[in-house]
């Protein structure tokens, strides 16, 4: 695994265990070259899949994108990181498991949402701000205020 740092080639592992209840194997990397430190996981893939934007166009699934979206809208909120990584986990084995190779970005977007919506409710409204991509003021006060009866279970 080539050195996120320096660009060696040639790094060692340090650790290796068992991550987000066994589904992932966590490693710990060191590079000899410049010192540096980083971890990888490893994971089931079950199959490739494949997004389709709205535009037609196709990309390979990516899970750290879906990763870094999910970060951002989960960003200085009181979400353990094992539990985002649990989520995302979940997540990526329903998009594996819906029995198609070719998924709707717009699909993807809905259980994101709704992933979300489950932990954290201003995470929830991060993320669809942007995802639902409200132009208007107007637009996000109407949906907040809609988003309020179902947010009081507490969750
Ligand atoms: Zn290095």
């Amino acid at each position: 695994m080539r050195c996120p740092f320096c660009g060696n080639v040639d790094t060692q592992v340090k650790d290796s265990r068992p991550a987000e209840d066994h589904v992932a194997i966590r490693r710990r990397r060191f590079c000899p070259a410049c010192g540096g430190r980083f971890t990888t996981y490893e994971r089931v893939q079950l199959r490739d899949l494949v997004v389709v934007k709205s535009s037609g166009r196709r990309e390979d699934f990516d899970r750290d994108k879906l990763e870094r979206s999910i970060r951002i809208a989960l960003q200085k909120r009181p979400i353990e990181p094992e539990r985002m990584d649990q989520m995302i986990s979940g997540i990526v084995r329903r998009l594996e498991s819906m029995g198609e190779t070719d998924i709707p970005s717009k699909v993807i977007g809905e259980i994101v949402m709704e992933s979300l919506a489950r932990i954290d409710t201003v995470a929830y409204v991060r993320f669809a701000s942007v995802y639902k991509n409200f132009q208007a003021a107007d637009d996000f006060d109407k949906f907040v205020s809609e988003l309020r009866p179902n947010a009081a279970d507490g969750r």
